[in-house]
């Protein structure tokens, strides 16, 4: 099918089907019926089998008639494309429908205190006991764990094997007493990610993604997923009936967690308001760091738009989600010294009471952090150097021995 006949074929669906005076839940329930909730999926899997450009095609057709799509989150950004990759089928079966439903949610469990760049020196471990698996060790930095039904884990299965092929990828059902979320306040004063803390919790045996042992594999799909993730479309939905106003809710939720996030990338958006608020638009010195922020971001939203494209006809994912992810960082260090040389030492001033509401405040405790979510920036640059540039790989003394025998502290 070309795009305009998918579009046309959306279109008269939407006209058909839509109402928004149905519940959410009965809303998606048919869209995920009729496979445009995710058409480049295989039919068996609520697709349409179409190329990866009719999911973009159909989202925009919903948007149009404000009629809700699909869920933001772990779940589509994260379990989904993983679960979709990896399988196995009972698994498919059993997740990606409430998945893209909205109805169940998820979160991505593979930090720990000691493993985070070295995401493969995992020590949260899990046996085998008859038909489930018997789960203990701790997790940190889990973005929406305190909302979760689900978690991605992480886990090291075989202590015998080196350190990359003992480990095993698990759905672990997170409202069980085994597991135990504390909430974690950031220096941003804001409370988007947790400590996770699993005693003896249960996982039944058939909730592996891949095989057993070939965890590494399956959490690079993950990352890969991650780091390009550009957090779906937030433009809230228009109009009334019960439909949107419980998807307007959804996403007020969502954002509450995220809320922090556009402060975390910068705020590009303000440099300019905020020079001409403080009268410093004729400073040759603010003007030329302002026009320096202003070109990294058209350049790297560009490179975005480039990749997007080469999804769409149907390239996997490829070197731009590390240099996206890198550049987003340096963006967000340039538009925080941005507002600190406009604003001067009122950019440190927190709260309503301050300048832009403490915005700038906020964007200082905030930037650090886009650095580090989903791998920081010199893991990007070894992938970069490795993977795209052919450059010999870090050395890795303890890739060949038994995980057990690896020093730790
Ligand atoms: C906003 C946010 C959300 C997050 N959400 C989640 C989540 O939902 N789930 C989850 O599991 N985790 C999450 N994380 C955790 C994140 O994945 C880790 O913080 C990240 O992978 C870095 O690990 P670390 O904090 O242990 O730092 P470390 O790995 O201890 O790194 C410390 C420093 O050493 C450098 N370093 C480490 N290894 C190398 C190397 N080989 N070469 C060069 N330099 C190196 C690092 O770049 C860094 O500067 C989140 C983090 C943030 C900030």
């Amino acid at each position: 099918m070309q795009p305009d006949e998918v579009r046309d074929e959306v279109r008269a669906w939407i006209a058909e089907h839509w109402d928004p005076e149905l519940s959410l839940a009965e809303w998606r329930r048919r869209l995920v019926e009729s496979g445009w909730a995710a058409a480049s999926w295989e039919p068996r899997w609520h697709g349409r089998g179409l190329p990866a450009w009719a999911d973009g095609v159909a989202s925009s057709e919903l948007h149009r008639a404000d009629a809700p799509g699909l869920p933001l989150g772990g779940g589509t950004a994260l379990a989904a494309p993983t679960i979709l990759e990896h399988g196995p089928d009972s698994l498919r079966a059993r997740f990606l429908a409430p998945i893209l439903g909205g109805t169940e949610t998820w979160c991505q469990l593979f930090s720990e205190p000691g493993a985070g760049s070295d995401l493969a020196g995992v020590t949260t471990h899990a046996v085998l006991d008859g038909d489930r698996w018997i789960v203990n060790g701790q997790k940190v930095w889990n973005t929406s764990a305190h909302h979760a039904d689900f978690g991605l884990l992480v886990a090291r299965t075989d202590w015998d094997a080196p350190k990359h092929r003992g480990l095993t990828y698990f759905v672990l059902p997170m409202h069980q007493a085994g597991v135990e979320v504390r909430n974690i306040r950031q220096m941003n004063d804001h409370r988007s990610f947790n400590e996770v803390f699993i005693a003896d919790a249960e996982i039944p045996r058939e909730y592996v993604v891949g095989a057993v042992g070939d965890g590494w594999t399956v959490a690079l799909t993950t990352l890969a997923h991650e780091r390009r993730f550009a957090g779906g479309d937030r433009s809230p939905i228009q109009g009334g009936g019960p439909a949107r106003e419980q998807a307007r809710h959804e996403m007020d939720d969502y954002l509450q967690t995220y809320r922090w996030y556009p402060q975390r990338a910068g705020r590009v958006d303000l440099a300019i308001p905020h020079a001409h608020e403080r009268g410093r638009g004729s400073d040759p010195l603010v003007r030329q760091e302002v026009a320096r922020l202003w070109a990294m971001h058209k350049v790297s939203e560009w490179t975005a738009l480039r990749a997007r494209a080469a999804r769409a006809a149907g390239r996997p994912p490829g070197a731009e989600g590390s240099i996206g992810k890198l550049s987003s960082s340096r963006i967000a260090r340039q538009a925080a010294a941005v507002h600190s040389l406009i604003g001067g030492a009122d950019a440190m001033l927190a709260g309503p009471d301050s300048r832009f509401g403490g915005t700038i405040a906020e964007i200082l405790v905030s930037v650090p952090a886009q650095s580090i979510a989903g791998g920081t920036d010199e893991i990007q640059h070894n992938i970069l150097g490795e993977r795209v540039l052919g450059l010999p790989r870090e050395p890795g003394a303890n890739d060949k021995i038994p995980f057990r025998d690896i020093p730790r502290n």
